[in-house]
């Protein structure tokens, strides 16, 4: 079971299984599940029983990698129901990706959105098509900035994954500048970097074994970070790190903070053996 940092405290409830797409080479999160959608009538049987457990439920998230994928009609009902069981609650969301929101009509999210749907945390992780489609995303550039506009159309907020050090040492400047172009083009309510994680039982991992992918040192992320973060021209967004993967903690809100958060990147570039910690450490 995974969840976004920020939902620690939620109430998670399980209305899909896995990843319906499940190929990306740096993901490791759903490979031992196969997808699939829960019965409603299940999800709404937990959704009871956890109203007898919690007198307090602050926020709602609809686990798992891609709940959003799922028909929007049964979601909008899932996403009611558990409104009405829980009117306290404050906030409801899902994880969605590009490869499902490009297809579905504005119409099919704003319903999903008008029965309690707040936010979608999304992963673009890079901007880049050479790199998008070396790690099997499944979609480019263009279908994620699409899949973005849906989502904001249909009056979602939408927080933005990106994987730092996804371009490798090889690729890391195309996949900073691309990825600030994307963003500049989504314009999101939230962006969250996320720091690229080797472990074994992900194929990227072994791709690296075998040399075929050179993975970035700290100061390389940290430069990949400060290319990034100049070139964002975003109105009014939260920029955060919050992820234990990330090497230095860069919070703020875009664009008043952009200067303080650059300061403190160049900060930890002047210095890495103080700020960048040892690779191990920022590992889950
Ligand atoms: S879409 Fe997301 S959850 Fe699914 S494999 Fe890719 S990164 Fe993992």
């Amino acid at each position: 079971m995974f969840r976004p940092p920020c939902e620690a405290s939620s109430l998670i409830v399980q209305v899909t299984l896995g990843c319906p797409h499940n190929r990306c080479v740096f993901c490791g999160m759903y490979k031992m599940k196969k997808y699939r959608v829960r019965d409603p009538e299940e999800v709404k049987a937990d959704l009871r029983r956890a109203r007898l457990i919690y007198r307090h439920v602050e926020s709602i998230f609809l686990a798992d990698g891609n709940t959003i994928a799922m028909n929007s009609e049964k979601l909008a009902d899932i996403i009611s129901y558990a409104r009405d069981l829980f009117p306290e609650a404050e906030r409801v969301s899902s994880y969605g990706g590009a490869r499902f929101l490009k297809g579905k009509p504005v119409e099919a999210l704003r319903r999903v959105r008008e029965a309690g749907l707040d936010i979608i945390y999304f992963g673009l992780e890079s901007g880049d098509d050479e790199i998008l489609g070396r790690m099997d995303k499944g979609v480019d550039s263009e279908g994620m900035i699409e899949a973005a506009r849906r989502v904001k159309e249909a009056g979602i907020d939408l927080s933005v994954y990106i994987l730092l050090g996804l371009g490798g040492e090889d690729l890391w400047r195309q996949h900073a500048e691309n990825t600030a172009r994307v963003l500049n083009a989504m314009q999101p309510q939230f962006i969250r970097p996320r720091t690229l994680a080797l472990l074994p039982g992900i194929p990227l991992y072994e791709e690296a074994r075998e040399g075929r992918f050179r993975e970035a040192s700290g100061e390389t992320i940290m430069r990949e970070l400060q290319v990034m973060l100049s070139s964002l021209e975003i109105a009014d967004a939260w920029f955060l790190t919050d992820h234990i993967s990330n090497y230095v903690p860069v919070y703020g809100h875009l664009p008043e903070d952009q200067a303080t958060m650059l300061a403190t990147v160049e900060m930890a570039l002047g210095d890495p053996g103080e700020y960048l910690a040892p690779r191990h450490l920022t590992h889950l």
